[in-house]
């Protein structure tokens, strides 16, 4: 399904069942798996691969050199941006071209989710079923499970496969979800390394 006001380039790939809404732009060579589902207004890069059952919300950005796995996250106006030095202009004032260029990478992993008004600056990795909170700006790696806010994004604990925060467990030693009680073997928190 793909509205009518839509525009999906034609080079682009989407798989079985997946849904593009009003306004949303999908550019050249862009691979979208199965059922995914694109909101309103928003923007897929040139060359950007995305898995299947990803959910794009309205006016979120995924620009070029990211990659988002199966069931994956994007936030209303979440951007994925790709040039972490950018100017319009190369040093003598020409206006730079694809070939002045270099764009970074970034990868989201299967099950994460970037929150509402996200930003992701190039060259990180977010891990499997980690959440990044609304607003936050990430800037570096983000593990597994790990749940980021701020600016720049910080560790503020993990989330469950089901969305919720974990809360520590210090009698059984491990992490609980009080939602649906699955439990993770994380270090405690207060270890800054534990932020890649
Ligand atoms: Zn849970």
């Amino acid at each position: 399904m793909i509205h009518p006001t839509a525009e999906v380039d034609p080079s682009a790939r989407l798989g079985p069942g997946t849904r593009v809404w009003h306004q949303a732009q999908i550019r050249e060579n862009a691979v979208l798996g199965a059922n995914c589902i694109v909101g309103k207004g928003a923007y897929i890069d040139r060359d950007v691969h995305i898995g299947d059952n990803a959910k794009i919300e309205n006016g979120a950005f995924v620009y070029r050199g990211t990659t988002l796995e199966e069931g994956v996250f994007v936030g209303p106006g979440a951007c994925l941006a790709n040039d972490k030095h950018p100017r319009a202009i190369t040093p003598d004032g020409r206006l730079k071209t694809e070939a002045d260029w270099q764009g970074g990478k970034t990868l989201v992993k299967y099950g994460a989710s970037i929150g509402a008004g996200a930003l992701v600056l190039p060259d990180v990795v977010i891990g499997r079923w980690a959440m990044v909170g609304a607003a936050a700006v990430v800037t570096r790696n983000v593990p597994d499970h790990a749940l980021v806010v701020g600016s720049p994004a910080r560790l503020a604990g993990y989330a469950c496969r089901c969305g919720h925060p974990l809360e520590q467990d210090q009698g059984r030693g491990c992490w609980a979800c009080p939602t649906c009680e699955a439990t993770y073997d994380f270090a405690p928190l207060g270890a800054k390394a534990s932020q890649g």
